[in-house]
């Protein structure tokens, strides 16, 4: 008998964390992922774990995104002095990615702690420091993928190519019975067939168990050629105007990707002379690693490096790790090609970018990556006209390209391919997914493969024995959200933050941009309340 306790990425996309416990009574999880979107989601990372996190001595990891890594170092400071397993890109990755994400948390709850002070409130504490991330970087231990380990007596373990980002990972687990075993395969984060730079995700065979991402399985993604030739289109579009292409994009394989594509229009020819601009201290540091571990590059990746040339780099490309080198790319008139993060427009470089260029008839925006409700990225996708930014009303004047191809997951029919590789009719667990995707799956595979499958709850204890299984309910039933309280509460905090911006108003002509942000913030914080009470009735 095992036991897996669904933590996160259970009826959500993000927060993926199962814990895996044996009839020996080994304890393991796999994943530790910070959830997120909005409020709601954010208060869960600062939860009760469950269980002892000293209680475990191996976390597996299946690939570096935050909502797969970001609760880490919050395990090591509640007590984790476990190993982390992983594969050596994931640990290089995760290294630069956790320091980022302390870095992030820390700034949030100064912003936050400010905040309070002006209503006489308490400080507010970060997740975790800059320390909790240095100290769960020391726990990692590289394990390179298809060997068989065994972290610790009771359970074996083999990682195995997802093809999602770089270094990411399938776990198969085998855990001891008495005299036999269970195997449970986890899937992590599947890529799609044919992506750039990674390979195919590994066929696995056989399983007891398969708990199956479904983030993407209720849809099919559009061709990818397609999506090559709209980005060129948009390039070419601006530089014959004379004006710049904006991509926000994440720092970790999208931007190489897009990197990718660009070498490519260039060794063929078609890329445009202008400057090409990196300006993303993450996304450098990204690209970096990805350059330095070639091995694990496909074979379209390796045929690129074996005729000399670096897939991630073109003449034009320059790398703005400081302040003053992004500034300077505005201030030089003229086409070039800008990547900077977030990929949402929601923080970082990007904004400056888009407050500089959006507005200007001729130049362009690509975007490459999901856009969330209530982003930035999201209304100008959904055609706004004007969009704030930094406070400012910006017009949207620049031509937006949507593109759809470059997503890293697997889309329903390279799921349900994959999983037809399974010749042992595992039962099938749907998790990292929104509820209409993981039903969608589920009705598929059974139709398809006929497997059994089971769209696990947050925080359900899903019992494995050889031939049956036996679900747990929550220990104590999730209270429904408080959505008057919830609504009052930012009603309160809009109130003040008014009173006092009206205050401001008054006592000087000229309105701060973090006043404007702030009231902006305030806004977003009613919308997801809105959200999530239209989502949940
Ligand atoms: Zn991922
Ligand atoms: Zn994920």
């Amino acid at each position: 008998m095992v036991r897996v306790t669904c933590l996160g990425g259970a009826g959500s996309v993000t927060g993926s964390c199962y814990l895996v416990e044996s009839v020996q009574g080994k304890r393991a999880l796999v994943d530790c992922g910070l959830f997120q979107g909005g409020k709601q989601m954010d208060e869960r990372n600062r939860r009760d774990w469950g269980f002892d996190p000293k209680s475990i001595n191996t976390l597996f990891l299946t690939h570096a995104h935050i909502d797969h890594s970001g609760r880490i170092p919050k395990l090591v400071k509640d007590g984790f002095k476990g190993q982390i397993i992983t594969s050596p890109p994931t640990a290089e990755l995760c290294s630069i990615m956790l320091l980022d994400a302390a870095h992030i948390q820390e700034s949030e709850a100064e912003w936050q702690t400010r905040k309070n002070k002006r209503k006489a409130h308490g400080e507010v504490q970060p997740l975790y420091t800059t320390e909790d991330a240095e100290a769960a970087i020391q726990c990692l231990r590289p394990v390179e993928r298809d060997q068989v380990i065994e972290p610790e007596p009771g359970i074996r373990a083999r990682l195995r190519n997802a093809g999602h980002i770089l270094g990411s990972s399938i776990l198969e687990l085998w855990v001891e019975e008495n005299l036999s075993s269970l195997k449970v395969v986890f899937s992590g984060d599947l890529g799609k067939k044919d992506q750039l730079i990674v390979r195919d995700p590994h066929e696995v065979f056989d399983a007891d168990y398969l708990f199956l991402e479904s983030t993407y399985g209720n849809r099919l993604h559009r061709s990818f050629e397609a999506s090559k030739a709209e980005l060129l289109e948009a390039i070419e579009y601006a530089t014959a105007k004379g004006e710049k292409v904006m991509i926000p994009a994440f720092a970790v394989e999208r931007t190489q990707e897009i990197l990718y594509v660009l070498g490519e229009f260039h060794r063929k020819g078609r890329l445009p002379d202008i400057p090409i601009f990196l300006d993303s201290p993450l996304a450098i540091k990204a690209t970096r690693i990805f350059r330095n571990n070639k091995k694990y590059y496909d074979k379209e990746a390796m045929a690129i490096v074996d005729q000399g040339f670096d897939p991630f780099d073109m003449p034009n490309l320059r790398f703005t790790e400081s302040t003053q080198e992004s500034i300077a790319i505005n201030q030089a008139p003229g086409p070039a090609i800008v990547i900077a993060g977030n990929g949402m427009c929601t923080a970082g470089r990007i904004k400056h970018h888009l407050k500089h260029n959006l507005w200007r008839e001729g130049s362009s925006l690509v975007i490459v990556g999901f856009q969330a409700q209530g982003t930035t990225g999201r209304r100008i996708v959904d055609g706004a006209k004007h969009v704030k930014i930094f406070g400012e009303n910006v017009a949207v004047k620049a031509k937006v390209f949507t593109i759809g191809g470059f997503s890293a997951h697997a889309d329903q029919g390279d799921l349900l391919e994959w999983v037809g590789h399974f010749e042992s009719n595992p039962r099938v667990f749907l998790i990292h997914g929104e509820s209409a995707a993981s039903k969608t799956l589920a009705e598929k595979i059974e139709a398809t493969h006929g497997m059994k499958t089971h769209i696990p709850r947050w925080k359900e204890r899903l019992i494995l024995k050889p031939k049956e299984i036996l679900i747990e309910e929550p220990a104590e039933a999730e209270a429904p959200l408080d959505f008057q309280a919830a609504m009052l509460n930012a009603m309160v905090d809009l109130e003040s933050e008014i009173k006092t911006l009206r205050k401001q108003i008054k006592a000087r002509p000229i309105v701060s941009e973090e006043d404007v942000e702030r009231l902006e913030y305030l806004k977003e914080e009613m919308k997801a309340v809105r959200e999530s009470v239209s989502s949940n009735q």
